[in-house]
């Protein structure tokens, strides 16, 4: 399957060696060399002692040195000079040996072992290799299976997108008018991707990005572009909630109860239903008395309302989490006078390039070097993969107590400590205010360029970190009294992360309800399947979200890879439902659970919305993403009540 393409053609290479030599400045060797070894079919550059080392995460240069960077860039240099000279022909591709040669220049070893199928899949430059290699005509043209999809986001739009591949009937309910989900929702000041969107971005879909990591109308975007190239708009009810489910096992279906853009509530079925809601679309406010009091705008970060101005006004943020942290530099650059009262203090990853374009010599590599994007992905891919995670496993004899979980994760604290330092000397109060108490990656870890200490010491900026007792009409008092006055306040105060798929009611075989058998600790087996729901699949689903490593795209790729795989057995048998065996599902999550107490972020006693009411990581995938795809590559059928 093709690959879709969002991107223009690359163009033959008709620039002076000058430019080249500045172009190449730009690359990053992981990248550069595989890309250019590729685009022009000379893999003599990619010489073993210049192959980047995976286990330097922290090192811009992955363990090169200075020498070495200058040895691979002036080797790609003169492989693109000659290429040009020759016409810039495109070589045959590569045969399996030298594509796992290039594979294994990216990963720094010889040999890519097991990760050769994946890595071949995120590059994606031999096709769409997640697309379904089947179609429902093909096995079971006369089986009545339609399936409905809850969300239009990054998710719903993928499932959308891979079930018409399979020929498969679907319609997606969204309650927006239009696509994006999170990027839809979420328009506050500043916000933007912080996950490189290179590799936030779908693996067969890549495209032109303005920014390294890009703002939010940027990835919304992206995203209509999607919906609109792979053609999936049309099978979207937009304006269009679904309040409800219900399992009819004498019909083997889903009874959906949705309300439209005119207000009336109806029927729809469906054999399959699928949820996209995600994790982070419900805001959450907090308990906080005389919430209603206050008689200025207060609002949501994720709900920021058109046409605010806040020139002149007097700003209260309640959070410091990564919308917050977002939001609050061009607040305090609009507001008279900004107060920031933080909680919990977060760890800061220094990203000099976080607000960055992308870099004029990156543009012409991207231009001009066929595959030079795939390839930067996959690097960026294999640099923030098991590296950064093992950094947050918990070493059973490291006495590390709150400070840190093992002696790397230690080093880490060092690194993160020192930064913050640097960037707040001279301001020993606010460095204390800020210096976490908790092991680095315990909590989401936000990425800076230095705004955040800028705007911490401005003048017409106050944090503090005194609990918060009230609200009152004219702003928000304290615990030691102090009333901090505000015109708006703004609740930068995360999602009701884990009240997955509320406030929607679904009930399954026998009737059961799921909120019930959930109890508020929401499990499901591989995030995708609960226990007398058949049919029911759902996507970004509990203990599927990570903290340090990856991107969510990559997740939603192999959970939508199985639901096609499931729906493939359903009709490949002949079957009407799948269920997931109980035992399957409760073995898996005790071991989810026993992994994500060696992690940091559950180890820690620090709160965070990893956490639910009960103390448990419902959030996260405490494994490998090579054991995700692993795992998720087929449907093995024995974990399945097959009716
Ligand atoms: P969040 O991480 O849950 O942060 C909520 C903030 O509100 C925290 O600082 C929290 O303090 C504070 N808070 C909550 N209730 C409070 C109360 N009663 N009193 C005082 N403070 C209170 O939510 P978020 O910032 O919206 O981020 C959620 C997730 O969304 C992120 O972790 C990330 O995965 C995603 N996200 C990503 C991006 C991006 O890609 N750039 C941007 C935004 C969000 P405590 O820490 O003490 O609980």
């Amino acid at each position: 399957m093709r690959s879709v393409t969002l991107l223009p053609p690359t163009e033959p290479i008709a620039d002076d060696d000058a430019a080249i030599a500045a172009a190449v400045e730009a690359g990053v060797v992981g990248a550069l060399l595989p890309a250019v070894a590729h685009a022009t079919g000379d893999l003599s550059v990619l010489r073993d002692e210049l192959r980047p080392d995976p286990d330097a995460v922290f090192d811009p240069a992955a363990g090169l040195t200075p020498d070495q960077e200058a040895e691979a860039r002036s080797l790609a240099a003169e492989a693109l000079r000659s290429w040009r000279d020759r016409g810039c022909p495109a070589p045959p591709p590569p045969t399996p040996a030298e594509l796992d040669r290039l594979l294994g220049f990216v990963v720094g070893e010889a040999n890519v072992g097991g990760y050769g199928p994946l890595l071949r899949e995120e590059l994606a430059l031999e096709g769409d290799l997640r697309a379904p290699t089947w179609t429902k005509d093909q096995i079971a043209p006369d089986a009545e299976l339609s399936v409905a999809v809850v969300g239009a986001g990054m998710s719903g739009i993928l499932a959308a997108h891979r079930l018409r591949q399979a020929g498969v009937p679907v319609t997606v309910y969204e309650k927006n008018d239009d696509v994006g989900g999170t990027w839809f929702e979420n328009r506050y000041p500043g916000c933007r991707v912080d996950v490189a969107n290179h590799l936030y971005s779908y693996s067969f879909a890549q495209t032109t990005w303005p920014e390294l990591f890009s703002s939010q109308e940027v990835l919304l975007d992206y995203f209509r572009r999607c919906a609109d190239v792979f053609g999936v708009r049309q099978a979207i009810a937009f304006g269009t909630e679904v309040l409800g489910a219900a399992w009819d096992d004498v019909a083997g279906a889903w009874s959906l109860t949705v309300r439209g853009p005119d207000g009336v509530e109806r029927t729809e079925v469906a054999q399959v239903l699928v949820s996209a809601v995600g994790q982070l679309n419900r805001p959450s406010y907090p308990d906080i008395e005389g919430r209603d009091d206050f008689a200025g705008v207060a609002f949501h970060s994720a709900r920021w309302p058109e046409d605010l101005d806040l020139t002149g006004k007097r700003v209260v943020v309640i959070g410091t989490g990564a919308s917050a942290m977002q939001l609050i530099p061009p607040v305090a650059d609009a507001a008279a006078h900004t107060t920031v009262l933080q909680r919990t203090p977060a760890w800061l990853i220094p990203s000099p390039d976080y607000l960055d374009e992308v870099p004029d010599g990156m543009r012409w590599l991207l231009a001009h070097v066929p595959g030079y994007g795939q390839w930067y992905r996959l690097w960026l891919f294999w640099r923030t993969h098991e590296g950064l995670l093992t950094t947050a496993a918990v070493d059973p004899d490291w006495p590390g107590g709150e400070r840190s979980v093992s002696a790397s994760n230690d080093l880490v604290r060092e690194l993160l400590t020192d930064y913050l330092a640097t960037e707040l000397e001279g301001h020993p109060e606010l460095l204390d205010a800020v210096t976490p108490r908790y092991p680095p990656i315990a909590k989401r870890v936000i990425r800076d360029n230095g705004i955040w200490a800028r705007t911490l010491t401005r003048d017409d900026v106050d944090l503090v970190t005194t609990p918060i007792e009230r609200i009152e009409a004219t702003g928000v008092r304290m615990a030691d009294g102090v009333l901090h006055e505000a015109d708006v306040v703004i609740y930068g105060t995360g999602f009701a992360a884990s009240s997955f798929l509320t406030p929607m009611h679904l009930t399954g075989r026998d009737g059961v309800d799921l909120h019930e058998r959930w109890g508020g600790d929401a499990r499901a087996y591989l995030g995708v399947a609960v226990p007398e729901f058949p049919n029911l699949f759902l996507l970004y689903g509990p203990n599927t979200n990570i903290v340090i490593n990856g991107s969510i795209i990559y997740f939603s790729e192999l959970e939508v890879r199985y639901l096609l795989e499931a729906i493939r057995l359903l009709l490949g048998g002949g079957h009407r439902s799948l269920e997931v065996r109980p035992e399957v599902h409760d073995a898996f999550n005790e071991a989810v659970d026993e992994a994500n107490r060696a992690m940091a972020w559950g180890h820690s006693q620090v709160n965070s919305w990893y956490k639910n009411d009960q103390g448990r990581v419902a959030q996260n995938w405490p494994f490998s993403l090579l054991e995700y795809w692993e795992r998720t590559r087929v449907v093995d059928p024995e974990d399945y009540e097959l009716r």
